[in-house]
Formats: C-alpha cells, sequence, structure tokens
C-alpha cells in the first residue's frame, strides 16, 4: 500500500491508554500506536489526534471510529458517565469535537460494541456474541450482520442478570449479580496478586495443582459458562468471542469455559445438542479487537 492511499482509523480509547490502529479495505492492520490518555474532555481530544496523527505514516487517515467506555449516543456522537476519562455531567460531543480537530468525519461507539464489530470480522459469522471481562460483564451482539444496541442501549447488559438471590450487593442497586462472579474485578478480589495480573497467577496457581485455586478457577469459569448460555440461549449465536482484560490468558480461559459449558450440559440432552463448548472463541493474543472494531464503524460513515 503507498502512503497516499486512503485508511481507516479505529481507536480504543481506555482509561489508561489510547489504541489506534489503521486498517486497509479488506479489515487488515496496517499500522498500530499507542498513547498514554490524557484526562477530560480536551485532554481525550488532544491524545486521539496524537494517535491519528501517527498512524498517518501508513496512508491518507479517512474516516475514525472510536469505541469509549460510558454511554454513548451514536448518531449524535456525544458520550456520557465514561467517568474513568475524566468525562463527567452532561453530555460531552466527543465526535463533533475530534472531527473539528482531525477534519474527518468521527463515528463514535460503546467500546464494547465496538469490540463486538471486530468480534463480528474475525469470527466470519452473521450471527456473533462479544463477551467483555474487564471490570465489568458485559455483552454485544451483531445479529443478521447488523449491531444490536437495543431501546435504551442496553442490549447485552446481561452482568446485571441476578444469579443468586442471597449475593452481595451490586452497584446497580441489585442482589447477586452475575458480574459479581464473572468479571476481571471479581476474579481479582477472589484471588488478589501483586506481583502478576490476578488472572494469570490464579490460573497458574490452578494449573500448579494447588486445591483453592482450582476451586476459584472453576467458580469463575462457572460464572462466565452462564453468561454465554445466557447469551446463547436468548439469541443463538454461532459464535460467542470472549474479550476484556482477562481474555489475555487465552487458550486456558477458553478450556476451561468450556470445560464448565460441559459440565453444565450433562444432565441436559437439549444443552448438549446446542454444542455451547464449540462456539466459544478467545480473542486471540494481540489482536486489537475494540480499535479493529471502531474502524469498521468508521468505515460505515
Ligand atoms: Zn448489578
Amino acid at each position: 500500500m503507498s502512503a497516499t492511499e486512503l485508511i481507516s482509523v479505529g481507536l480504543d480509547i481506555g482509561a489508561t491508554k489510547v489504541h489506534g490502529v489503521a486498517v486497509d479495505a479488506d479489515g487488515a492492520i496496517l499500522a498500530e500506536h499507542r498513547e498514554p490518555t490524557q484526562l477530560g474532555p480536551d485532554g481525550v481530544v488532544r491524545s486521539a489526534a496524537a494517535v491519528v496523527a501517527a498512524l498517518a505514516s501508513a496512508g491518507v487517515p479517512g474516516p475514525v471510529g472510536v469505541g469509549v467506555p460510558g454511554l454513548v449516543d451514536p448518531d449524535r456522537g456525544t458520550v456520557k458517565y465514561a467517568v474513568n476519562l475524566g468525562l463527567n455531567g452532561d453530555w460531552v460531543p466527543l465526535g463533533e469535537m475530534l472531527a473539528d480537530r482531525l477534519g474527518t468525519s468521527v463515528m463514535v461507539e460503546n467500546d464494547v460494541n465496538a469490540a463486538t464489530l471486530g468480534a463480528h470480522l474475525i469470527a466470519g459469522a452473521d450471527d456473533v456474541a462479544y463477551v467483555s471481562l474487564g471490570t465489568g460483564l458485559a455483552a454485544g451482539m451483531v445479529l443478521g450482520g447488523v449491531l444490536r444496541r437495543g431501546f435504551h442501549g442496553a442490549a447485552g447488559e446481561i452482568g446485571h442478570l441476578p444469579v443468586d438471590p442471597n449475593g452481595a450487593q451490586c452497584s446497580c442497586g441489585q442482589r447477586g449479580c452475575l458480574e459479581l462472579v464473572a468479571s476481571g474485578s471479581a476474579l481479582a478480589a477472589a484471588w488478589p496478586s501483586a506481583d502478576q495480573p490476578p488472572a494469570q497467577a490464579l490460573f497458574a496457581a490452578a494449573a500448579g495443582g494447588d486445591e483453592c485455586a482450582i476451586q476459584v478457577r472453576d467458580r469463575f469459569a462457572a460464572g462466565v459458562a452462564d453468561a454465554v448460555r445466557v447469551i446463547a440461549l436468548a439469541v443463538d449465536p454461532r459464535a460467542i468471542v470472549i474479550g476484556g482484560g482477562v481474555a489475555a490468558l487465552g487458550e486456558p480461559l477458553r478450556l476451561a469455559v468450556s470445560a464448565a459449558l460441559a459440565r453444565q450440559a450433562e444432565s441436559s440432552p437439549f444443552l448438549a445438542s446446542l454444542d455451547l463448548p464449540g462456539r466459544v472463541q478467545v480473542v486471540p493474543t494481540g489482536v486489537p479487537i475494540a480499535a479493529l472494531g471502531a474502524a469498521l464503524l468508521g468505515r460505515k460513515s
């Protein structure tokens, strides 16, 4: 590709870094760049613009797609409740601010939805669900090739499905929500670790035969399997792709969740017939799924 060709740019704006990719017409990644996130509306725009400038070595930046945490109005390109980015208070017109700065069109989407578009690309099927194991637990869906946001933008908020009437109080105001068991922060609370990420520490200890670690790992995997089962029974997607920080575990995570799904299906020929273990994937190591999905978003504008 020559440096004069048009590229799509996708940005995954997180609390610590902005991760950007330049993508060609086939969805192949041409370049990647990361910058620390400066907080507040102006800081976020500055960081995002620095990433786009760095990616311009791969080609002429065309439309830009952005994935951000919080509540997003994709039609207006506005963001609310992205507290970790310092975007507090009223709706922030992030799309408009970035478009003014960059001189190109900008599409803004919730980060889980952006990652879902990336999962749709790598899974190569029309119906794909994405399960994000980050600080919390949330899912996204592409059904019939179209991203499903829902009436309130709340489609896929399965982390707040109450599964344990005697469980702990959740920040959402309910009790015993699924994300209190199946999320990165739940795992970190159950297996604190100072010298490496808790998920890696837990899975390493379990693989080494530590009985307590095996129990904690299996309980976590059963919770993730519950999330997979809920989404499979609700919309029956061809593939269910697991991403988020915990997915850096890779194959050991897929094996643990698949084993939990197989155990859940032992008493149910119906569940067994759905082959959930065979439909679960984990985002491949090193694939920046949310930035990739954001780049696809920009292309539609
Ligand atoms: Zn909740």
